[in-house]
């Protein structure tokens, strides 16, 4: 199967990582992955079929590094909606206890449906929530993301310190750690696959250390190595939590972590709003990688990372829209804007370019994933995960003739018009090409009019 992407402003990164803008230009894909991007069409490529990309900006699909995809269910939850982190997560446990397979199947296909309407193609999910009385599984995340087409990094999750052990959740959520280990092998032995252009990766995300003993860090640490899969979890989210680890633990959230050998090129934690300098350096020194989720940390009022920092420092840092629950949308581009905007709050107009938007929300999430090889770039043997967008249109209307980067991050956040992953068409003119997508937001109001509110 042979496309052409045709006649577009290809926006990629060079061999230096440097962004490159190159107009009227072609991007040839066969199968999964990019061929070439080049000026000329050669005779010899005969599409089988084409995107007329005139007018149109082609970009890497982005790529989200931390989600909580379920989360969609209580979007917006009233009571919830002024709270600071610990509250947040008190008022929203009891509600999470309700979900069931079929509930967190349909939360999580709604995320990811917004997610690719605006040109994200790859997602990180954590999915830590089990009540004991529910039949949930992981496989609910799993069978909603290839029903969409979306490529996962689907993270069996954990709670096992309950409120009667002096963790933060209450005992009806948590798991027994012998249960969680069990699953894990499951979910990765059944799921988990390895090769170059996956479609659905298995990694492991106990969910934070006010949810989980030390012992299950380790343990879960221990068994991702063996298994060769990444290692993902909160850290450093907010004052709370620090005050927290060193009230029960006499240390800080990154000491911590560091004792459970919660560090490496193949760990990733998200948030770091609360490190200071020696921890940022640790970071860039053990190659651990940082999902930055700005409007979360904004809606909770939690602080700015210190994201300008961690890049200065050589750290990698990938974007996250983090849940539906506490960020409310799931708008991956305007995440990237998001985070320009936090930025410059703290530390100035040219503390946080447009380049470095782009950075983080493509080749920053790929090094995290630890698929820079394959994702976060057009270039030959890239993965055919390309989002494209009208550039004439309204939210652009001059900012495109000045400067087509510029316009996709600065200007209102559109829908893509058209997004491959893998290859295949799943947006296309700006409509979900694989699912009758209304009839999941009508199922979705109706779940949680009933219950989930
Ligand atoms: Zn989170």
């Amino acid at each position: 199967m042979k496309l052409l992407i045709k006649n577009g402003h290809v926006i990629r990164w060079s061999t230096q990582q440097r962004v490159e803008q190159l107009e009227n230009h072609h991007v040839l894909i066969e199968d999964n992955h990019v061929l070439n991007v080049t000026p000329t069409l050669p005779a010899d490529f005969q599409p089988d079929e084409t995107i007329d990309a005139t007018n149109c900006a082609v970009i890497p699909g982005l790529i989200n590094t931390h989600h909580h995809l379920y989360q969609s269910l209580t979007r917006c939850l009233k009571p919830v909606q002024n709270a600071k982190l610990f509250d947040w997560l008190l008022g929203l446990y009891e509600v999470w206890g309700r979900i069931d397979y079929e509930a967190v199947k349909l939360g999580s296909q709604i995320s990811m449906a917004e997610m690719l309407l605006s040109g994200c193609t790859t997602t990180n999910d954590m999915f830590y929530v089990y009540p004991r009385e529910s039949d949930v599984k992981a496989e609910a995340v799993i069978e909603g993301a290839a029903e969409l087409g979306m490529r996962l990094h689907a993270g069996r999750g954990s709670m096992s310190l309950g409120r009667s052990q002096g963790g933060l959740p209450p005992d009806s959520v948590v798991q027994d750690e012998p249960a969680i280990v069990k699953d894990c092998e499951r979910v990765i032995a059944t799921f988990h696959d390895a090769k170059p252009y996956a479609m659905t990766r298995v990694d492991l995300m106990p969910c934070s250390p006010f949810s989980i003993t030390f012992d299950l860090l380790k343990e879960t640490r221990a068994l991702a190595k063996q298994h060769q899969v990444l290692c993902h979890t909160h850290v450093a989210e907010t004052e709370d939590e620090n005050k927290f680890c060193l009230e029960k633990f006499g240390k800080r959230p990154a000491d911590y972590m560091v004792a459970a050998n919660w560090i490496g090129p193949d760990v990733s934690w998200a948030h770091c709003v609360c490190l200071n300098s020696e921890e940022i350096k640790l970071l860039a020194d053990t190659k651990t990688a940082v999902a930055h989720c700005p409007s979360s940390n904004m809606l909770l009022g939690s602080g700015i990372p210190p994201v300008c920092e961690m890049l200065k420092a050589n750290a990698t840092v990938g974007l996250g829209v983090d849940g539906s629950s506490s960020n409310n949308g799931a708008h991956v581009l305007a995440e990237a804007r998001q985070a320009l905007l936090l930025q410059r709050v703290k530390n100035g107009a040219d503390s946080f370019t447009t380049e470095d938007a782009l950075r983080i929300a493509t080749l920053g999430g790929a090094r995290l994933l630890n698929r820079e090889r394959e994702l976060g770039n057009i270039a030959p043997g890239s993965a055919a995960d390309i989002a494209i967008y009208d550039l004439n249109t309204i939210e652009f209307a001059g900012a495109s003739a000045q400067d087509p980067l510029g316009a996709l991050i600065l200007c209102h956040s559109p829908r893509a018009k058209f997004v491959l992953v893998n290859g295949k068409l799943v947006v296309k003119y700006g409509q979900l090409a694989t699912v009758y997508l209304q009839a999941l937001v009508t199922k979705m109001n109706d779940l949680v009019k009933k219950k989930f509110r």
